[in-house]
């Protein structure tokens, strides 16, 4: 029940309507008591500047955001942690005493998820990284930080893994090449990631050919929904291990929530209601 104590949390976007994390942030507090409500607020690209203020005017906790602001949203925050400044984009929010601080917790999730859900450590592999959008660049500054060998990465423009490449080169000690063909890296890969939305579709094509799946490699596809991608499934019949997006999803979700909360967020409970919506 909303009563006049209640903490508002929410989240950034545009469009927001296919957002995931109310049902998983609403149900972890829920599940602990906690008197917060995490609402969706659909944030016109040119109203960002006067959203970001309303978070001190109406005292929300936080926010998360995602797309378009990630990288937007910076000019109108106080300070950002050391992984937010490093990735460039902002997915958490958090109102510290009238100043809004930027977090970046999607790297941070997904090396959680492979750690945890996959059993792998990725320090001292190689990784290769299909796609150099958003998301791919928040996994990928968070690799470096982990302390992989070598990262390449690709994209259909070149000139955007190029530049991904070069940012994670100049400002961490790892390795990043671009590649142009995936035949190029594959050979040295342990760990493979799809961070095209590439599997979202029941028609899209995979992002790699058959033929350059092999044992041993693990096979991380950052799709969601399907919580099994036509990538996945082939995956599963030619690699060593596969792993969907559900897991970077839940936790950087639960990263958030510790951001806004300071407590330990109920894992079990925010994935079942995230689930519960996609299987
Ligand atoms: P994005 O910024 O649009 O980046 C995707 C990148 O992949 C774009 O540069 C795109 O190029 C490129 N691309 C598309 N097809 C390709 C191909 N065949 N080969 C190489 N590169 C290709 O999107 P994003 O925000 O990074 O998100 C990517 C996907 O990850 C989405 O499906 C999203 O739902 C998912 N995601 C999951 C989580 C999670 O928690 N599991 C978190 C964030 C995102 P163009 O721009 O030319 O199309």
């Amino acid at each position: 029940m909303i009563t006049g104590m209640t903490k508002i949390v929410g989240i950034f976007g545009y469009p927001i309507e296919h957002t995931l994390s109310p049902f998983m942030h609403n149900a972890a507090f829920e599940a602990l008591g906690l008197d917060y409500c995490y609402i969706p607020f659909s944030v016109h690209p040119d109203n960002l500047r006067s959203a970001a203020a309303a978070i001190r005017i109406l005292n929300i906790v936080g926010v998360n955001i995602t797309i378009p602001h990630k990288e937007a949203i910076i000019p109108y925050l106080d300070g950002l942690d050391r992984e937010a400044e490093l990735i460039g984009a902002v997915n958490t929010v958090l109102n510290k005493d009238g100043k809004l601080i930027g977090y970046n917790t999607d790297g941070r999730g997904f090396i959680k998820s492979l750690k945890e859900e996959g059993g792998v450590n990725p320090k001292g592999e190689s990784v290769m990284i299909i796609g150099a959008g958003g998301a791919a660049r928040a996994i990928a500054f968070s690799l470096a930080i982990e302390g992989v060998d070598k990262i390449f990465i690709n994209d259909i423009i070149s000139e955007k893994a190029k530049e991904l490449s070069c940012a994670v080169s100049t400002k961490t000690s790892t390795e990043a090449i671009h590649i142009k063909d995936l035949k190029e890296g594959i050979g040295e890969t342990d760990v493979l990631i799809n961070a095209t939305p590439l599997g979202m579709k029941k028609k899209d094509p995979l992002p790699i050919a058959t033929d350059l799946l092999s044992q041993g490699l693990f096979v991380y596809d950052i799709v969601y929904n399907p919580p099994e991608t036509s990538l996945l499934r082939e995956a599963k019949k030619r690699c060593s291990k596969t792993l969907g997006g559900l897991g970077m999803l839940l936790y950087q979700g639960a990263l958030s929530f510790k951001i806004w909360t300071g407590i330990e967020p109920p894992v079990d409970v925010m994935r079942k209601a995230i689930e519960s919506k996609i299987v």
